[in-house]
């Protein structure tokens, strides 16, 4: 099946019980035995609930793969990724996360005696330099966040497979419809599915994809036994968000696109990140891993310090000054105060998250008002 189909059809047949053609919000935290252990899959909702198995048939038909897992958040999901290892055990990553995955993996699960090596992952060569015995997973993002870094998926999948040890990509920014790491070579992809899985910015929700039996198991066992899994309400909303992410997709490439090339060309822009431009210092890689190139887009403008980033911040009046992404509204973002703020100053400087830095993450609204929304308020 094609993507748009699985989008609208995986994980769902008619509900066996009244023929409902949307799957029906199981709002039920238990189930009828007939005898003990005589009962029809589902004995508690925190392991399972129909609702939400059908959402994780549709999460792993959209990765290619053959088992998904919906988390609470996509901090969740992370949280049980990192629950597969113990004290000892090292996992290297890139040096521009997400700031929330930086955070837990500093501030939790390095305590627990996890070793964390951060580092710039666009040349994935060196990731050879910092493995070892221990080493046991390797976490990437791509695109990156907010600078649109490119990380080479198949290049790193090739260096985790000869040495043994899992490669987890984090694809909330790529979306499904755009990248799928598992047909690359990854072991597990992740989703924050708040951003643009569910799509409209009224659910927060995670997702873990997979091809592997015996690692599903061990990550069914971490989610049921840890719980952070969502509700049937969530589960409903995601899966209904589904039904039109190859649409949106469509509309946030397209929009993105015009958006990306209008910043490139005002004179007023200093930086700006977008992996779809020809200069982009990974656009080979991201050509031959992604579909489209996506709608988030960041950017700063010429000798703005912190106070002209934010009142140029507050100057719009379509996009919407708040964190997050992914959804049909257009929103805007100062990373370094707002999405990054947990990340120490020198490191997030380091990564290019400097204090003029904005992001957008371009809606699906009609293009010439986002473009004339952008003009007002650079004054362009
Ligand atoms: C939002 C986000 C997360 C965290 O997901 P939540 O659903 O907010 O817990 C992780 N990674 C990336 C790239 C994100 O944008």
């Amino acid at each position: 099946m094609k993507f748009g189909t699985k989008a609208i059809h995986a994980g769902q047949e008619p509900d066996p019980t009244t023929g409902a053609v949307m799957t029906p919000i199981y709002q039920t935290s238990t189930y009828w035995q007939k005898s003990p252990g005589d009962h029809k899959g589902y004995e508690y909702s925190r392991g399972t609930n129909p609702t939400r198995k059908a959402l994780e048939d549709c999460f792993a038909a959209l990765e290619n793969a053959r088992f998904g897992l919906a988390f609470s958040s996509g901090m969740a999901a992370t949280d049980a990724v990192m629950k597969l290892f113990k004290a000892g055990d090292e996992v290297i990553t890139g040096n521009d996360l997400y700031g929330g995955s930086y955070r837990m993996f500093t501030k939790i699960f390095a305590n627990y005696g996890i070793k964390f090596h951060f580092i710039d992952l666009s040349d994935p060569e060196v990731i050879r330099e910092h493995l070892n015995d221990n080493t046991k997973l390797i976490w990437i993002e791509t695109p990156t966040n907010p600078t649109m870094k490119i990380v080479d998926i198949e290049a790193v999948a090739a260096i985790a497979k000869a040495n043994n040890v899992l490669l987890a990509v984090d694809n909330t920014f790529a979306s499904p419809y755009l990248q799928t790491p598992i047909d690359l070579g990854a072991d597990i992809v992740m989703h924050s599915a708040t951003k643009y899985l569910g799509g409209h910015s009224d659910v927060v929700m995670g997702a873990l994809m997979l091809n592997d039996e015996e690692l599903y198991q061990r990550l069914w066992f971490i989610y049921n036994s840890c719980g952070a899994t969502p509700g049937p309400q969530d589960s409903f909303l995601v899966l209904r968000g589904l039904k039109t992410l190859h649409l949106r997709m469509k509309a946030h490439c397209e929009n993105g696109r015009a958006i990306a090339e209008f910043l490139k060309s005002n004179p007023k822009v200093d930086k700006i990140y977008w992996p779809g431009f020809e200069d982009h210092p990974n656009h080979e890689v991201a050509k031959k891993q992604m579909r489209d190139f996506g709608g988030m887009i960041s950017f700063s403008l010429k000798g703005a310090d912190l106070a002209a980033t934010f009142q140029l911040a507050s100057s719009f009046k379509v996009f919407s000054l708040a964190e997050s992404l992914g959804g049909v509204e257009s929103l805007i973002n100062h990373p370094a105060s707002m999405t990054h703020a947990s990340i120490p100053k020198e490191i997030r400087e380091a990564a290019g998250v400097t204090d003029s830095l904005l992001r957008l993450s371009v809606g699906v609204e009609d293009i010439e008002d986002l473009l004339e929304d952008i003009k007002q308020a650079i004054g362009a």
